[in-house]
């Protein structure tokens, strides 16, 4: 490839709008051009690298016995509601209608689609196992778009699906996706760890995230240095603060009338109007994930009156509020935050609570509670926080540096990650839902096991750069870089010599297999340079009519801080 032919636009400077490195150099480098919130161009730039992504992502789906096919970006409701995640989902959830008034979706993930062709075409068990995959657009409504391509709306995503005859065929197909996906990360060149995810209620009791480790990761992970235990904490959307889970109560603060707290004292603290605020409510809320998994639930407490018997407010109920609301009572919110019996006292919050298109409370971001030890009331409370789950995840709460891990081999560590990776073990959710049966060696019919395996393909890209990068640009895993090597002559259009020997290489390099681009624009060296630097070559050949005089040429890493000087004939062995 010949820059000249190719398209290469870098800027100077990044817009004013991203906020993390990998979303700022992949627009100065050209990669990306936004169209939307959280839409996006993939340049020719950008695309090269996502091919290659790709390519390394089927060559291992294929290696471990999975197959590709392609299913519809677009998908009939009738499928979506057959599950119940037509109505479940929240707006992440696109909805569409065609001309005649019909309801579709643009596919966040396809479970509903791949159960309808496994029901229809995996009538035996002598079919069984299989995994089918595809590599495609996905759109999902983010609440918060941002940092480019790594939460998108639209993005592209490896989808696998396996369907199995029984729980321990599908822990095995499951095992083999584990195996896979450490192959493919490992491949990538990228720093990552697997951990051990929150499944929710419904999702079965397997599932690994894969972590690529970064400051700016939405995601806190706990590990252990000295074992191989690892989970995450969901920190992402959650709506408290990024602060560790504390307990219930972070600090205290007097109320303004000492001796009796009442919620009228709470509504004065916090500037509320108590009229208006609605009142006795105690409640919680899941948040499903596209496969209507429960991921989170969060306790949401009311402004409480202080004559209200808080033990009275048991299942309420919210004009207004259709299902999907689950009312937790007062003990479970006592036992949640770890509360003596009998000890919560009046309950306010910061802003008010707005309920908005039936199901999703707005953000709130941090709490004010009371306590029947009358004129105390905390602050900073973490109530955005899930329910203790009856695993792991239940030890990851409230936990800090240096606590013990779970597993008895050492103390903890955090660091945070973003999520490139997630293999979920889906057991009968979905065939039960759609009736997805075969018949097995006796002849009845049997429900599929299944298990689900998710790869954010464009985040990649992101993550990548959020972990290799410097003052001058990306640096780009060899594997995964848009070009191997930039050939920069200095003088192309000047010095015969010069010329000969670039056209020479860049054939040399080509028939060997190695993705060259020879830099034909005729700029400056300096603007040549400092234009592979920014995308994150990992190669750079300069050559130069006094450097060929001695039939030298300089070859420097993107790593390097110098170059050396090989002789033409060497280079390709060199950069190979
Ligand atoms: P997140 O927690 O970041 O919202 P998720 O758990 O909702 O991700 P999955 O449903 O597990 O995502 O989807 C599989 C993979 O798709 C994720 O591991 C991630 O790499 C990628 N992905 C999910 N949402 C986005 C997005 N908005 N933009 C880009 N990639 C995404
Ligand atoms: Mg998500
Ligand atoms: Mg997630
Ligand atoms: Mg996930």
């Amino acid at each position: 490839m010949k820059a000249s032919q190719f398209f290469i636009s870098t800027l100077k400077e990044a817009p004013a709008d991203a906020e993390v490195v990998s979303h700022q150099l992949m627009m100065r480098a050209g990669m990306i051009k936004r169209l939307g919130a959280g839409i996006y161009n993939y340049m020719p730039m950008g695309l090269r690298v996502i091919r290659k992504v790709e390519a390394i992502i089927r060559d291992e789906m294929n290696r471990a016995g999975a197959v590709e096919l392609l299913m519809p970006v677009v998908q009939p409701a009738e499928l979506w509601q057959e599950t119940g995640r037509f109505d479940k989902m929240g707006p992440e959830l696109m909805r569409v209608k065609d001309r005649h008034d019909r309801d579709f979706i643009i596919q966040p993930t396809s479970e509903e689609v791949v159960t309808d062709i496994a029901r229809q075409e995996l009538r035996s068990y002598k079919q069984l196992p299989k995994n089918f995959y595809h590599i495609q657009t996905k759109f999902r409504d983010e609440r918060r778009p941002r940092f480019g391509i790594m939460r998108g709306r639209e993005f592209t995503m490896k989808d696998a699906y396996s369907f199995d005859r029984d729980a321990a065929g599908a822990a095995k197909s499951y095992e083999q996706m584990f195996a896979a996906y450490k192959r493919i990360f490992d491949r990538f060149g990228l720093t990552y760890r697997a951990v051990a995810a929150d499944t929710g209620a419904i999702g079965g009791d397997l599932s690994h995230e894969f972590q690529v480790i970064a400051q700016t990761g939405e995601d806190a992970i706990i590990y252990c240095p000295t074992s191989d235990y690892a989970a995450n904490i969901e920190l992402a959307e959650a709506v408290a603060p990024a602060t560790p889970r504390g307990p219930a109560t972070q600090a205290l603060v007097k109320t303004p009338t000492p001796g009796k707290s009442t919620c009228a004292d709470v509504a004065a603290l916090l500037g509320l109007d108590l009229k208006q605020t609605v009142k006795s409510l105690v409640l919680a809320t899941d948040e499903l994930d596209e496969r209507g998994v429960v991921v989170k639930t969060t306790v949401w407490l009311l402004l409480v009156r202080g004559d209200h018997d808080m033990n009275e407010v048991k299942v309420g109920k919210l004009d207004g509020l259709k299902n999907g609301f689950r009312f937790a009572t007062v003990p479970e919110i006592e036992a949640h935050f770890g509360c003596k019996p009998g000890y919560l006292g009046p309950i306010g919050l910061l802003q008010p609570v707005k309920i908005v298109a039936d199901r999703t409370v707005a953000q709130m971001s941090d709490f004010v509670c009371g306590a029947n030890a009358w004129d105390h009331h905390y602050t900073g409370a973490n109530w955005g926080r899930d329910l203790p789950e009856p695993d792991l995840v239940a030890d990851i709460r409230n936990v800090v540096e240096g606590d013990p891990s779970p597993d008895g081999k050492g103390v903890l560590a955090i660091e945070r990650g973003i999520e490139v990776g997630h293999v979920f073990y889906l057991g009968t959710k979905y065939s039960k839902a759609m009736n997805a049966t075969f018949l097995d060696e006796t002849g009845k019919p049997a429900l599929m096991e299944m298990g689900c395996y998710g790869i954010g393909v464009t985040r990649i890209l992101g993550a990548a750069i959020e972990q290799n990068h410097d003052a001058r640009g990306i640096i780009w895993p060899a594997s995964i870089a848009p070009f191997q090597v930039a050939i920069c002559p200095i003088g192309y259009d000047r010095s015969a010599e010069v010329k000969a020997a670039a056209d020479a290489l860049h054939a040399e390099l080509l028939a060997l297999g190695v993705d060259a681009i020879l830099d034909d624009r005729g700029e400056r060296p300096g603007a040549m340079f400092a234009d592979w630097e920014l995308i994150g070559v990992p190669q750079r050949v300069v050559l130069s009519d006094r450097g060929l005089k001695e039939g030298l040429v300089e070859v420097q890493g993107r790593r390097e801080a110098e170059a050396s000087k090989l002789a033409l004939a060497e280079v390709a062995a060199a950069v190979k």
